[in-house]
């Protein structure tokens, strides 16, 4: 893995070059990841132009951020005060610009790191998609990781379909979810699953209630594992029993333009174009209104990440970016549906990576 991280940092470091940027200060705890293995819960990296990068962490992770650093360049520092090593750092190195994650960076630290910085030269400047921009092209050992928590995914929903019963309360399905994929290999949820059901689908992130299934409900269910920090995201909706003619329809029209949101996703593709081909298939539905949400986001280390598919996105697709499509239209005091696949990018055909059942017609469990 070191050898994955040396690059990694050499990345970041040409990229600081191009903006002639001599400093940058990073406090996303999935950026520090990616570029040095350590997953510890506290952490400032700050990398330089020229080649040094520096980890201040405090006691806690002294042993673990050595060893999970090991073999790379980076240097630990273990700090009570971090703003102020960190202050100490840059003065010591001399450099006058420094970009900072100002997305990921609390006032009080910015504030602290200024006052440390008084009288001195060096300037903070607020930078943000460095790092998030090589994290959205995946390696070779990402993807194998991303596979994994898709089949984990895939396979916790064929689990919710066998114990889903009327009766059972929305939580107990979303408990069932979340026991599999935890005792199935994953080493944490990616996020805590949403299970929804008859007009309470109408939420597009609702939280799964006491709520009890009934016959004719609709179900639906959005869930995801992480493999060794990786993430996956999938998302069904079934119906209880045998589906009405209307969410028959609506199960169709979000279908139909998932499909086609699907087929569009290669290379080169700009993610706002992607957005607008499934807001077409729904508008030719009369259902454009109904779907209040982006049309998809990329996966990795984290379960939302670079780039967007949605109406505001400037991101164009590259070969192995990981990214889901998932429309859905909410009706309100009805219901709803959403599909969601996560989908890998390549200068041919898209590979969907999570396989669970999409038939055209509703599922009826
Ligand atoms: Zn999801
Ligand atoms: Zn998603």
């Amino acid at each position: 893995m070191q050898k994955v991280h040396r690059q990694r940092l050499a990345q970041v470091q040409s990229k600081l070059a191009d903006r002639k940027l001599p400093a940058l200060v990073i406090f996303s705890r999935a950026n520090i990841r990616y570029l040095t293995g350590f997953t510890g819960s506290a952490g400032i990296l700050v990398v330089g132009r020229d080649g040094w990068a520096w980890l201040i962490t405090d006691g806690r992770y002294k042993l673990q951020s050595r060893e999970q650093t090991k073999g790379t360049s980076v240097k630990i520092a273990i700090a009570k005060q971090t703003h102020k090593v960190l202050a100490n750092i840059l003065k010591r190195l001399g450099v006058r610009q420094v970009g900072f994650e100002g997305r990921h960076c609390t006032v009080a630290f910015l504030d602290g790191l200024r006052e440390e910085l008084k009288g001195t030269k060096i300037r903070l400047e607020s930078v943000a998609n460095i790092v998030e921009e090589l994290r959205a092209v995946k390696d070779e050992g990402e993807l194998t990781n991303i596979r994994k928590a898709a089949q984990l995914a895939d396979a916790a929903f064929e689990h919710a379909l066998k114990v889903i019963r009327v009766g059972m309360t929305e939580q107990e399905l979303a408990w069932e979810i979340e026991a599999f994929l935890r005792t199935h290999g994953a080493d944490a949820i990616a996020f805590p699953p949403i299970v929804v059901s008859g007009e309470r689908t109408a939420l597009p992130h609702g939280q799964p209630s006491d709520r009890q299934l009934r016959k004719g409900d609709l179900v639906t269910m959005d869930l995801g594992a992480m493999v060794n920090g990786y993430c996956s995201d999938l998302t069904r909706t079934v119906v209880i029993g045998k589906p009405s003619a209307e969410q028959q329809r609506l199960y169709r029209a979000v279908w139909e333009a998932q499909q086609r949101g699907i087929e569009a996703m290669v290379a080169k593709q700009k993610g706002k174009k992607v957005d607008s081909i499934v807001r077409e298939v729904l508008d030719k539905h009369g259902l454009k209104k109904l779907f209040m949400h982006g049309t998809g986001h990329g996966v990795g280390l984290e379960v939302h990440e670079a780039p967007s598919l949605g109406q505001r996105s400037k991101d164009i697709l590259r070969p192995n970016m990981v990214v889901t499509v998932e429309p859905g239209v909410y009706v309100p005091k009805f219901g709803g549906v959403r599909i969601e696949d996560m989908v890998l990018v390549s200068d041919s055909s898209p590979e969907i990576l999570t396989r669970a059942p999409n038939p055209p017609k509703i599922l009826s469990v």
